[in-house]
């Protein structure tokens, strides 16, 4: 039986595993041998490898993506009384790590089309609060980086990306986590450079900022038990850093076929009544997500579920309806159109052409009303 007849999965990390076991468990068995489990060799090295990709001078493992993000903002001693800029659609960690540290998140509207910030408008949203603008790089893509950094520039403000679904992908040539004071990934399993848990990185040029980062991963230890600041527990995990550094080898090879995938979504959907992703000029995308916009959604994708076809609606609801980091009187048209509109369509590097024609198939048949 090919995989074809078998369920199908959203994300297939078995898949992968397949192709990477003899060397992901080499990897796993020198970790126990040498029992360095936190702040081990394997973490320095992917760090250094991750920074060398990007192009900066600092990669700091920690323990997520979310701690990456609230880790970012303690570090730019943001906090109580402070604002930051978030997009008003996405994932809910990028406002909560701004409420974690005390401060309010501001949402920003998207643009419709690449549902990522939109720079337009975001000059009414800044007040005498507003420390950073935190522009996230959404299904795998970055927002307009210089139109963003033209503003911030403008009003003194830090840049914070939220990459966490976007590493590997670049924009006008500069990778994503490169283009700004501070960005933030996440190796949390399903993301394009998934870990077996949690983990996530920061990214930065500031040597300052760096120092202060490898403080706050560690309970602000400058190194002999000396706490100058409060700080976390949010290290990456040797066996999370050696399981990365094995996928890092095949990670080229993923994001190709990823973007091959997604050009064949593309190419078959063409002649059906939605809107398909769409990639900003200048950008390359690592496909975190395949996520098309059409009406009567979830109608559709109860009828794909019923034809045994997986999907997933990111995101359901507009952050500043998120009870734990609402704003009750914001109101963003393009962010709510957006969470009625969304659907995301299996995507991952060994998703084969017959499954991607039944998921088309199914969906035609869906619109269609069958
Ligand atoms: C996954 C994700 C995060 C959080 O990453 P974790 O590693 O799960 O904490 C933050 N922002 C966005 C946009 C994400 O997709």
């Amino acid at each position: 039986m090919g995989r074809d007849a078998m369920a199908m999965a959203f994300v297939d990390l078995a898949a992968q595993q397949a192709r990477l076991k003899p060397r992901l468990d080499a990897a796993i068995q020198r970790v126990l041998a040498h029992g360095r489990y936190v702040q081990g060799p394997e973490v320095a090295e992917l760090e250094q490898r991750l920074a060398a990709r990007v192009g900066v001078a600092h990669c700091i493992a920690c323990g997520s993506g979310t701690a990456a993000l609230q880790l970012a903002q303690m570090a730019l001693d943001i906090g109580p009384g402070d604002e930051v800029i978030v997009p008003g659609f996405g994932f809910v960690a990028s406002a909560e790590s701004v409420a974690l540290c005390g401060a309010r998140p501001v949402y920003a509207d998207i643009d419709p089309a690449s549902l990522l910030l939109d720079p337009q408008g975001l000059e009414t949203l800044i007040t005498p609060r507003t420390r950073a603008i935190m522009p996230v790089s959404l299904f795998g893509q970055c927002a307009d980086m210089e139109a963003i950094h033209d503003v911030a520039e403008r009003h003194a403000l830090t840049v914070i990306e939220d990459a966490a679904q976007s590493f590997g992908a670049s924009r006008h040539g500069r990778a994503s986590c490169g283009m700004s004071r501070v960005a933030c990934t996440s190796f949390f399993p399903s993301k394009p450079l998934g870990c077996y848990g949690d983990g996530g990185a920061l990214f930065t040029d500031d040597d300052a900022l760096a120092a202060c980062l490898r403080r706050l991963i560690s309970h602000g230890d400058t190194g002999r038990y000396r706490h100058l600041q409060l700080g976390m527990n949010s290290r990456l995990d040797t066996l999370q850093a050696a399981i990365l550094l094995v996928k890092l080898e095949a990670f080229d090879d993923e994001v190709a076929r990823r973007q091959a995938i997604a050009e064949r979504y593309n190419a078959l959907l063409a002649e059906l009544p939605l809107a398909l992703p769409l990639r900003l000029s200048g950008n390359t995308s690592v496909y975190a997500q395949y996520t098309l916009q059409l009406e009567a959604r979830d109608a559709v994708a109860s009828r794909l579920h019923d034809a045994g076809i997986p999907t997933a609606i990111h995101y359901p609801r507009p952050l500043y309806c998120q009870p734990a980091v609402a704003d009750p009187a914001c109101r963003l048209s393009a962010c709510k159109a957006a969470c009625e509109r969304v659907l995301s369509l299996p995507m991952h590097p060994y998703l084969e052409q017959g499954q991607q024609e039944r998921v088309v198939e199914a969906l035609g048949d869906a619109l269609r009303g069958a």
